[in-house]
Parts: C-alpha cells; sequence; structure tokens
C-alpha cells in the first residue's frame, strides 16, 4: 500500500532498526519504545488490521508467533517474559492501519486490564 508508513519501511523508503527479518515478516524497533524492548513485528504483506485476517491470509499468524519467538530469543527477554499486544481499530487504539505485533520487554508489566 503506497501510503503505509509500514509497506514504506518494508520498502527500505523509511529507515529502521530492523530486529529480524524472514520471508514473510520484518521486526523492526518502536520509534517511540514504551518499554526497554519495545519492537513490531509486521507482516510484509499489507493487511490492515487483524479484522482483515481471513481464511486465505490467517496463516501468517502462526509465522508472526514464530517470529515473535525468534525476537524474543534475540533481545534476550524470552527467559523472563514478555508481553504481546495488538491494537485493532479506532477503539483499539490502533494509529497505523497494516497489521502488527507490539512485543514489550524488559520490564516487569503489573497492570492487568484483563
Ligand atoms: P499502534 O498505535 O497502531 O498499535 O502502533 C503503532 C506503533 O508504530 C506506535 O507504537 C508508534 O510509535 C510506531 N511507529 C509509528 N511510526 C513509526 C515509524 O515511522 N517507525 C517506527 N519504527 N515506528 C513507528
Ligand atoms: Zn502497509
Amino acid at each position: 500500500m503506497s501510503d503505509c508508513i509500514f509497506c514504506k519501511i518494508i520498502d527500505g523508503q523509511i529507515p529502521s532498526k530492523k530486529v529480524y527479518e524472514n520471508e514473510d515478516i520484518i521486526a523492526f524497533e518502536d520509534i517511540h519504545p514504551a518499554a526497554p524492548v519495545h519492537v513490531l513485528v509486521v507482516p510484509k504483506k499489507h493487511i490492515d488490521s487483524l479484522e482483515s485476517l481471513n481464511p486465505d491470509n490467517v496463516e501468517i499468524v502462526g509465522k508472526i508467533h514464530m517470529a515473535i519467538r525468534e525476537v524474543a530469543k534475540n533481545k534476550g527477554i524470552n527467559t523472563d517474559g514478555y508481553r504481546v499486544i495488538v491494537n485493532c481499530g479506532k477503539n483499539g487504539g490502533q494509529t497505523v492501519p497494516h497489521l502488527h505485533y507490539h512485543v514489550l520487554g524488559g520490564a516487569v508489566f503489573n497492570e492487568k486490564i484483563i
């Protein structure tokens, strides 16, 4: 998608600090980190949000989860643990309309909202 920030990062038009990459997925540091470790794990193919998943593209979700584990290992947070957040749509607080998973680590997340 031509006007999508994350598609531009994937294309290399916007620089990013890459943490992990494979054929389907890229992971890079969030520009405004909310924790000592804050990485965004993103499918290379543009998908607007979790609400845009369907039987034809849902396979990417498993791949994202496996990529999250690689990111956690690379960043040294796999043993102590981490939090994964997906914001979806306006009420979910999604600001970039390209599906992405926030991986947060290096701190203890005590707030329980569920
Ligand atoms: P959302 O609010 O959509 O769940 O998360 C979007 C995230 O993308 C935010 O945490 C924001 O800091 C991050 N972000 C927005 N623009 C850029 C950018 O140009 N580069 C990087 N690395 N992160 C960005
Ligand atoms: Zn995109």
